[in-house]
């Protein structure tokens, strides 16, 4: 065992601390680390799906995002314009139903401090700033403390996980090949909202756009408008007026919109589509880090969650003797990237907000029509029912001859 320590976890939102608990639950001895002081904002919408929200009743931590004051969301609304697909989605196979969309502030916070409980050493306000190779080998990382004058400080471990987010400082380092590249297909932007009360995961579409509203804790509302990537640098020069101006085509915004008051600033960015190999010698990535996908189907937190335990499994594996670490890892990429590859791909279309080819143009209003058809849709964009189980031959011609207008 090399250092101090069995795993150094850099970065400790939902993928970093998640992974960081369930290592410290097994008894590893394990350093969380991130740049940040919690509770801290990032930027991110925050729709956790039913399988997110089953990672979190596994981990004992669900009644306390419900004690939280988060509302739960039952419903998902996708408004396509001339149709739209509403129900409730599919429980997951554990059997919860419901969403949540906590403010990053309160769910991070809540991860990091279940993963100092279960006996990780957090150390908040640190920037690891490079890696610690041996014999072609990461053995620890290098850093310094963001306050107290820049301390800097060198720890060891057996394995480094990156769970540093999208521009992972971990994966730049050891020079994992990203694959499946996909530019980003939109720029998108949100704020909160109050005095706009919405109990439903609502989207509405239109050609080149779309928003996206869910409720969050304090009864506000968050409210994300999206503009196709080649409007960028248009919508970008005055993203209040772009954002309100889509706002205002809403059905009934007459009604509610004069009542509704923003109470944050406009946050947002473009989010390209890729994977990366998330392991090598001494290094493991988790998150953001290894996988990336456009927001639109609200994934990246319930994945975080989800390859957190992957990943803990495959690593307490190794250390038990169990499997080489090179089989170990190899079962957890082939597994994350098997599990996720219908969705990247799905999520990679609606990305562009361009309109659906005509075929899917007609499936999505037969499903629509059809409230089992619309519940499987909306199951399949939270992850609840596998992506090519709603888009196969047998369950797509179902549908179209089930609803023959
Ligand atoms: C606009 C937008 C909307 C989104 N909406 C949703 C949604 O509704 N639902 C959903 O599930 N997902 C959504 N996502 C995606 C979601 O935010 C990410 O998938 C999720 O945050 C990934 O978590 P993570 O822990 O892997 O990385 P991050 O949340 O990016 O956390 C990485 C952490 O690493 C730390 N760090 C980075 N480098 C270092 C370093 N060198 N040293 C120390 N610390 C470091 C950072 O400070 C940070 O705290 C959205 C994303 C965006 C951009």
């Amino acid at each position: 065992m090399a250092g101090n320590y069995d795993v150094i976890v850099v970065g400790a939102r939902c993928a970093g601390a998640s992974v960081a608990m369930l290592l410290a639950r097994a008894g590893q001895r394990v350093l969380l680390v991130d740049r940040a002081g919690f509770p801290s904002d990032t930027i991110s919408t925050h729709l956790i799906h039913a399988p997110g929200v089953a990672a979190l009743t596994r981990w004992g931590l669900a009644e306390q995002l419900a004690a939280s004051g988060c509302p739960p969301i039952h419903q998902y609304r996708l408004n396509f314009g001339p149709f739209t697909i509403a129900g409730a989605p599919l429980p997951d196979p554990s059997g919860v139903a419901v969403a949540y969309s906590p403010r990053r502030t309160v769910l991070d916070k809540m991860l990091l401090d279940a993963a100092a409980k279960a006996g990780a050493e957090v150390r908040e306000k640190v920037s690891v700033q490079e890696l610690i190779v041996e014999n072609g080998r990461v053995t620890g990382v290098r850093g310094r403390e963001t306050g107290n004058g820049g301390a800097l400080i060198a720890e060891r471990a057996g394995l480094v996980i990156g769970a540093d987010g999208r521009h992972s400082m971990v994966a730049e380092a050891v020079g994992s090949d990203r694959y499946r590249e996909q530019p980003a297909g939109n720029v998108s932007y949100y704020a909160y909202w109050s005095d706009l009360p919405t109990s439903e995961w609502n989207v509405y579409m239109a050609p080149g756009r779309a928003v996206g509203m869910m409720p969050t804790h304090d009864g506000l509302t968050t409210v994300l408008v999206a503009a196709q990537i080649a409007d960028m640098r248009d919508f970008r020069d005055d993203i209040e007026g772009n954002y309100l101006a889509e706002m205002r085509k809403l059905p009934g915004f007459d009604d509610w919109g004069s009542k509704a008051t923003r109470v944050s600033r406009f946050s947002g960015t473009a989010l390209p589509g890729f994977y990366r190999k998330p392991y090598g010698p001494g290094w493991a990535l988790v998150g953001d880090a290894g996988y990336e996908r456009d927001a639109c189907t609200a994934q990246g937190i319930t994945n975080a969650f989800q390859h957190a335990e992957l990943l803990a499994e495959a690593w307490l594996s190794v250390q038990s003797g169990e499997q080489s670490f090179d089989e170990a890892m190899g079962g957890y990429q082939s597994t994350r990237d098997e599990q996720t590859l219908p969705a990247f791909d799905l999520a990679c279309d609606l990305a562009t907000l361009a309109p659906p080819p005509p075929g899917m143009a007609t499936l999505l209003e037969k499903t629509a029509k059809s409230p089992q058809a619309s519940r499987e849709f909306l199951s399949a964009i939270a992850g609840t029912m596998p992506v090519n189980d709603f888009f196969s031959v047998e369950n797509t011609s179902r549908i179209m001859a089930e609803v023959a207008q």
